[in-house]
């Protein structure tokens, strides 16, 4: 068991977090209230290789791995929640989904532009009528003319206002000699039938895109299947197993930066003549604040490993962890509100951003409820 990074993670660790103070930190506050996304910014990230972490060199990324991507989500999190979740999506869904399902054409036309960050990718599972129970989807894909016409509304999609690369979820017909099921498609966004839908107005990681993707009669080559017609669940949960490392470490990197504000303002506010941090209930506080962040991030290092090593599944592992380092994130950032008093329910103060961004990481890629659920199946033997 070695606990130390390597000399090439901590690099890109360091740089990260050097980027999110230089780049990220200037211009948050602004976009978050704004709503905005910090494109400009993301678009360096790909040059510096952060949106190709785990894809192959040969396929044009910089292959650093799941330990480093981890770590640098955290730098990036702490700083700017909205741009860590789209540098998670385009690592974690998109690019992970084609280097694992796509054929040699789609990894050839479509790696090396997401891992330089030339273009932008989204994952498309979730609609109105269908989340945590994704196979109630309607969307649907019919084959015409050797091809396969879309037609159906997603929505909450990550990235999908800024996308250049869509990979889709549909209920398909059944092949010949087959059954029904759902199918998975990478498409660009200027596939015929395909716009963007409504942008969504939230309460958190605002600086990132959410939207609906409409299609109607949406028109596809034969080729934009990626993985086996009617395999595409299968697609999704293997993809979101690796998803929930980037979410995980999204909640840690949050959790921490709320840490560390609380601690810097217990040393600074002053009541009964004291620091506030010399008193005893907010020193109890701040302790267990850091034994949780510290537990999370190390079974956060841990499942990236496993993912590093080539494991064939870590559904299990995965799950308990999106669920306690989410949900450690919810505990860690009320309590750094906590130690603000008033100052922490004011925009002017980092934490009351942290505390809102926070919120999403025990909804998406999988409620808090879902993740349970899996888990319980897995130690049930279910
Ligand atoms: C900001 C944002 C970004 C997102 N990005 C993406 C994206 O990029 N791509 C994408 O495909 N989706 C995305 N989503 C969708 C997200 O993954 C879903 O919102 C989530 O999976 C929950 O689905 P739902 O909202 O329909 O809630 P529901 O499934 O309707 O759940 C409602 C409640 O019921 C509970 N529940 C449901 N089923 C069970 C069960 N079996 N047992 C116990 N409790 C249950 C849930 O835990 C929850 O508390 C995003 C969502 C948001 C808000």
């Amino acid at each position: 068991m070695d606990f130390e990074f390597t000399e090439e993670q901590r690099m890109a660790i360091d740089g990260a977090r050097r980027f999110a103070q230089e780049k990220l930190a200037p211009a948050v506050a602004e976009l978050d209230e704004k709503g905005e996304v910090n494109l400009k910014a993301l678009k360096e990230l790909g040059g510096l290789g952060y949106l190709g972490m785990t894809v192959a060199e040969e396929d044009g990324g910089s292959a650093l791995g799941a330990v480093a991507y981890a770590g640098s989500m955290i730098e990036f999190s702490k700083v700017d929640a909205g741009c860590a979740v789209a540098v998670s999506v385009q690592n974690s869904l998109v690019n992970d989904a084609v280097a694992h399902f796509g054929t040699p054409a789609q990894r050839k036309r479509f790696l090396p532009k997401l891992a330089s960050g030339e273009w932008i990718g989204c994952f498309s599972l979730t609609e109105a009528g269908a989340g945590s129970d994704p196979a109630s989807m309607r969307t649907t894909a019919k084959r015409q003319d050797g091809g396969f016409v879309l037609n159906g509304t997603k929505n909450f999609t990550t990235n999908g206002g800024i996308a250049d690369a869509i990979i889709v979820f549909t209920r398909s017909e059944a092949p010949p000699g087959g059954k029904p099921g759902i199918s998975a498609f990478l498409l660009t966004k200027d596939a015929p039938g395909f716009k963007v839908g409504k942008h969504e107005n939230k309460m958190g990681i605002r600086t990132s895109s959410t939207t609906e993707m409409v299609f109607e009669d949406c028109r596809l080559p034969a080729d934009a299947l990626l993985g086996e017609e009617g395999k595409g669940l299968k697609v999704a949960l293997a993809t979101l197993d690796g998803g929930r490392i980037g979410i995980a470490s999204q909640a840690v990197g949050i959790a921490e930066g709320a840490l560390e504000e609380a601690v810097r303002y217990a040393k600074e506010r002053v009541q009964f003549g004291k620091p506030i941090a010399e008193l005893e209930g907010l020193q109890f506080m701040l302790a267990d604040m850091a034994t949780e962040v510290e537990v999370a991030k190390t079974m956060l290092f841990r499942v990236a490993w496993m993912k590093d090593a080539g494991k064939p599944r870590f559904t299990k592992e995965a799950a308990m962890l999106k669920l306690y380092a989410s949900e450690m994130a919810h505990r860690v950032c009320h309590k750094a509100v906590q130690v603000h008093g008033g100052y922490g329910f004011m925009k002017e103060y980092k934490v009351e951003r942290l505390y809102r961004d926070q919120r999403i990481t025990e909804i998406y890629e999988g409620t808090s409820e879902i993740q349970r659920y899996v888990i319980a199946r897995s130690i049930l033997g279910a």
